[in-house]
């Protein structure tokens, strides 16, 4: 059960409340948001008694039963999508998001091209790794604050939104100063120090599915950010580990109808790091728009070749060109726009 206290609740009718919910026998565990306070009833047997008890109390807004292990996430504390809003620009609505660009920020020149052909193409936010996770402690680790500062001068001279990875719960405040929306990548799903840091910024959090998680796994750590205040909470699959080794992971296209049907969250879809070639990554953006996501992050790079990082599954401007041209056309089919 979850109460949701209104926007001008006091902090002593907040205290009322959880003293109530401890005569009935229960543990109260309040999540002090952005906006709301919300009290999460632990062990809420009887939820009739409890509805009684605490519905008339002053500053509570409304009472949500939920019976899934996610509570913030779930499409029963909150049936309408939520839509988040990234300067101006909106994820979750009616419009199709595409995000784009290199995995790591490499260069001013390289990030600088490749945000003019993306933007030119349609995409709205720009991508980029300034802090890479890398599977070998040898390969490249990113640019740190100066990629950060590279992503700005391209935000600047595009009107590009940001979006780049968090790997450290120490780094945060620092990517959080530069970045739009603070990416957490498949590796760091689990890391719920991270995702606890992340969840006390007011800025949004996209939040990849790890590599071998379940969905439900995946909404646990939604609602760690969620239970921290930030509800501008972004999903993305990015595929997962199976038994087939002729692409990088198996894109599990399955879970944009599930998170759609389980929680309210926005769902975007990842085709370049499942794909791992990019001859394979316009299917898999097609498929992920015709199967209702709300929009895509993909590896652009002018030279794919010569890239630092997952240069293989990068596609370069023009494909990305003809795969904005189809996505148009898909999105109509399935009542979105772009
Ligand atoms: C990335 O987006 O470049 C990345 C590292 O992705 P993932 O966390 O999905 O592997
Ligand atoms: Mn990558």
């Amino acid at each position: 059960m979850i109460i949701t206290m209104s926007s001008s609740a006091t902090k002593k009718e907040i205290t009322r409340v959880k003293e109530k919910i401890k005569e009935l026998g229960y543990e109260a565990k309040i999540f002090k948001g952005i906006k709301k306070t919300v009290i999460h009833v632990i062990g809420a047997t009887d939820r009739e008694r409890i509805t009684q008890s605490i519905e008339q109390l002053p500053g509570v807004e409304r009472l949500t039963p939920i019976l899934s292990p996610f509570k913030m996430g779930s499409r029963e504390f909150h049936p309408e999508d939520t839509i988040v809003e990234v300067n101006g620009k909106t994820i979750g609505g009616e419009e199709i998001v595409v995000m784009a660009g290199p995995c790591s920020v490499e260069s001013e020149k390289i990030v600088l091209q490749v945000a003019k052909e993306v933007k030119k193409a349609g995409a709205k936010i720009l991508r980029g790794g300034a802090f890479k996770p890398r599977s070998s402690p040898y390969s490249f680790q990113g640019l740190g604050e100066k990629g950060l500062k590279i992503l700005s001068e391209a935000r600047e001279e595009t009107g590009l939104s940001i979006i780049t990875e968090v790997v450290s719960e120490v780094d945060v405040p620092l990517v959080a100063k530069y970045a739009d929306i603070l990416q957490i990548g498949a590796r760091n799903m689990q890391n719920y120090q991270l995702l606890k840091t992340v969840g006390r910024f007011n800025k949004p959090v996209l939040l990849k599915r790890g590599i071998s998680a379940t969905i439900e796994e995946w909404l646990m750590s939604a609602e760690y950010i969620q239970a921290e205040g930030n509800h501008d909470v972004i999903l993305c699959e990015r595929g997962i580990r199976t038994f087939e080794t002729y692409t990088r992971y198996t894109l599990d296209i399955s879970t944009v109808p599930v998170i759609k049907e389980l929680s309210h969250l926005p769902i975007i879809v990842d085709p370049s790091h499942p794909a791992g070639n990019n001859k394979y990554v316009p299917s898999l953006a097609r498929a992920a728009i015709a199967a209702g996501a709300d929009g895509l992050l993909i590896e652009v790079h002018t030279q794919p070749s010569q890239a630092l990082s997952d240069g293989k599954q990068s596609i370069t401007p023009e494909t990305f060109q003809n795969l904005m041209d189809d996505i148009k056309n898909i999105a109509k089919v399935v009542g979105r726009k772009i």
